[in-house]
């Protein structure tokens, strides 16, 4: 058996597939690498289309996982949502009761559904969850200002906690803001660390969605989060369990955590590398040092050379764009 703590950030050797249960954004499977460092495990899993110049802040959040470790949690725990795709109202109601999550995300506005539909759903979806808990929906950007003020009008007796992203541009996101008195969160609005900046400083959203390897790490993420001065909902980029151990130690470490995080994503892969996979217990994830199980991760392993070139570039990349004193 492979000593997995002889393998190198330079030397990935654990490149792995993972084939997802549905197809998500046109990808059907997640692939990526895993690392194992001086303190810990680290996953670098940028999306197929992303170049060198994406990838550096990616690698950035492996190295800091596997080398540096992560901030100290301020709590032990952290409250995730359920997702509800845009499935018939019997199916949303089976999916609200069977999580225990006490929140619910919704997505609505999917192409070829119509609004009654999203109705249906949300009123299956409300009737599950009960009057305490909250509802959130995900628009995607697919509505114009015009629908987006109507549907948040025609939707209000849902008693909505937020709507994500109803509206593609922040200048659309800021006049839904100004019409509606649904809160607003962003997260397509939101690819770059400075982007929250921008979103903040545009009066775009109330709340930014913050993903840990698109912003290079938790302490990027922490400083980001402070700076534009906005509630912070964690949401994952569909990692393994690695890479959701890091969301969840973003989430554990934000000194205020008004709203549960998109961190449940575990099941929406066929298989995972830890021996016990970061799936919620009763609305929770647990704060915890990913342990990556060798049989697990051998069963997805694929040939490392492509995966190996890709960090490698990210992490030239990297240097590059911090300088050598920062970067390692
Ligand atoms: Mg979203």
């Amino acid at each position: 058996m492979p000593d997995p703590h002889a393998r190198e950030p330079d030397d990935p050797r654990t490149a792995f597939s993972i084939p997802m249960q549905t197809r998500f954004r046109g990808v059907t499977a997640r692939e990526g690498v895993l690392v194992r460092g001086a303190a810990g495990w680290g996953e670098f899993s940028p999306f197929a289309e992303y170049g060198p110049a994406e990838c550096a802040r990616w690698w950035a959040a492996c190295y800091e996982a596997a080398e540096t470790g992560w901030p100290a949690p301020v709590r032990e725990r952290v409250p995730v949502n359920v997702t509800v795709p845009a499935v018939g109202p019997d199916e949303a109601e089976r999916i609200v009761a069977h999580s225990g999550c006490r929140t619910a995300k919704v997505k609505v506005a999917d192409p070829g559904q119509s609004s009654a539909d999203d109705i249906a759903r949300l009123e299956a979806v409300r009737g599950a969850i009960g009057p305490q808990g909250r509802v959130r929906i995900d628009v995607n950007g697919a509505w114009d200002v015009e629908t987006a003020v109507r549907m948040l009008d025609e939707l209000r007796r849902f008693d909505l906690e937020y709507v994500e992203q109803p509206c593609a541009t922040l200048p659309e996101l800021a006049q839904v803001r100004s019409r509606s008195d649904v809160p607003v969160a962003a997260d397509e609005s939101i690819r770059r660390a400075e982007d929250p900046l921008k979103v903040s400083a545009a009066g775009a959203a109330d709340i930014v969605v913050l993903k840990v390897q698109p912003l290079g790490g938790v302490r990027p993420a922490l400083r980001v989060a402070e700076e534009c001065g906005l509630p912070v909902v964690v949401s994952s980029a569909v990692e393994t369990s690695v890479g959701l151990a890091a969301g969840v130690a973003l989430a554990a470490a934000l000194p205020k955590l008004p709203y549960a995080c998109g961190l449940a994503t575990m099941h929406l892969l066929t298989a995972d590398v830890c021996a016990e996979p970061l799936l919620p217990v009763g609305g929770y994830l647990p704060v915890s040092a990913p342990e990556v199980d060798e049989q697990r991760l051998q069963a997805v392993e694929i040939e490392p050379g492509p995966w190996q070139e890709r960090m490698a570039a990210a992490r030239r990349e990297w240097r590059r764009q911090a300088g050598p004193e920062v970067a390692p």
